[in-house]
């Protein structure tokens, strides 16, 4: 692995920080993608959804911080602000139309950056409306972007946690994650939050679900029986794969829309 003085740096502080779910996740999916995007830090396409989606946690997390009491109009303000200051910074920093994705039939630039800009107000509407709904799912303990620091064999991992939350069905407080995209289809990030909440806080978390910004309202709920040693063996080989160098390519679908493809020689065309 040859690298510049710059990326040797980088690379020194991936060896030795906290493991995040993200971080851990896009090395199993392709370490090759890991060292480009956070090590080699090549140029990367955008896609408006990032800026969606913190756009729109951030104020389902201001709406849960005031106690329900903010208004519709102050969340979509909330969000247009949001959504538009980092839209400008990402757009300053890459005016290139071909260097943002497009979605669907939209093209990046500006066709879903303008689109996103509703979609996103249309999701924190939906939150709103949603709690309306379901006043008696509410946040337990105060319980919003919860900071969690896990040792996990000989791994610190590091994580935030959207919402824990009480369900009038349900025993015991469950972990919710927003999701502003697709649903996962596989549910470590889950488990991960159950663990953590029951060791570092006996929570006693059996559950989790997902709150859906695609449709409104939360994903079936999901048994969570979080398997320590399986996590510890997940986080444990990443982190053994990055101190070692490891950066193994996986081409295959995922190509399509991995941000850094443009500067990787294994990308597939299938
Ligand atoms: S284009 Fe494919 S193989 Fe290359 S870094 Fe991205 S996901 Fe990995």
């Amino acid at each position: 692995m040859e690298l510049t003085d710059d990326e040797q740096k980088r690379y020194e502080s991936y060896r030795s920080r906290a493991r995040s779910y993200s971080q851990t996740r896009q090395w199993w999916e392709c370490g090759y993608g890991f060292l480009l995007a956070r090590v080699k830090r090549v140029p990367e396409i955008r896609g408006a959804w990032l800026e969606q989606g913190v756009a729109v946690h951030a104020v389902v997390e201001d709406f849960e911080n005031s106690g329900r009491t903010l208004t519709e109009e102050v969340l979509r303000t909330k969000y247009q602000d949001a959504y538009s200051a980092m839209i400008n910074k990402s757009l300053e920093k890459q005016p290139n139309p071909d260097m943002w994705f497009n979605s669907g039939p939209y093209k990046g630039l500006p066709q879903d950056i303008e689109r996103r800009f509703k979609v996103g107000q249309e999701q924190v509407t939906s939150y709103l409306r949603w709690t309306e709904d379901q006043p008696e799912q509410t946040i337990w303990n105060g319980s919003v972007e919860i900071k969690f620091e896990l040792s996990l064999g000989e791994v610190n991992v590091l994580g935030y946690i959207d919402q824990i939350v009480n369900h009038p069905k349900k025993k015991g407080p469950g972990v919710r994650d927003v999701k502003t995209g697709l649903k996962p289809t596989e549910h470590t990030q889950l488990e991960l939050y159950a663990l953590a909440m029951n060791e570092l806080h006996d929570a006693g978390v059996e559950w989790g679900d997902y709150w859906l910004g695609k449709t409104g309202r939360t994903s079936r709920s999901i048994p969570l029986n979080p398997d320590r040693d399986k996590l510890v063996e997940w986080f444990g080989k990443m982190d053994e794969g990055v101190k070692a160098g490891e950066f193994r390519p996986n081409p295959g679908e995922a190509c399509a829309r991995c941000p850094v493809q443009m500067s990787c020689d294994y990308k597939s065309e299938a």
